[in-house]
């Protein structure tokens, strides 16, 4: 696997960490596409705090390791027992875990045997499905 693994502000390392494990619950994506936006600038740049070493990237289009589906992941995943999330608000859940930010990212992948796959799901989605940015987002 290689990973795109920040050390600090601008300090960013393409490395070769092990490939994860998953844990109970959780499943393996191969990513093969992923996202670059604002909050990835706020983060490299120091703006946005994190802890060091960290893979960047929340935004991802892959595959499940062991069944080949298609998938894009939710990366904020929220703690599900708050006020705002019983109330239906996950999206605001002050203890949510954000992926790229308080876990390692998406800005990972192990090398692929058919190189193709990447401009296949850049065909097929839309392009103004693929940019994804926020007002706040801009430099
Ligand atoms: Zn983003
Ligand atoms: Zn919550």
């Amino acid at each position: 696997m290689r990973a795109a693994v920040l050390y600090g502000p601008r300090d960013l390392r393409v490395q070769a960490p092990p490939t994860p494990e998953p844990g109970t619950g959780e499943v393996l994506v191969r990513v093969t596409l992923a996202g670059l936006c604002g909050t990835d600038h706020r983060i490299w740049s120091g703006k946005r705090a994190v802890h060091y070493p960290r893979v960047m990237g929340h935004e991802l289009v892959g595959r499940l390791t062991e069944t080949g589906e298609r998938v894009v992941i939710e990366p904020n995943f929220s703690c599900g027992g708050c006020a705002l999330c019983r109330e239906g608000n996950r999206n605001l859940c002050l203890a949510r875990t954000a992926v790229g930010i308080d876990v390692d990212g998406t800005h990972a992948r192990r090398p692929e045997r058919d190189g193709n796959e990447r401009e296949d799901h850049a065909r097929e989605v839309p392009f103004e499905h693929r940019v994804e940015a926020h007002e706040s987002d801009l430099l």
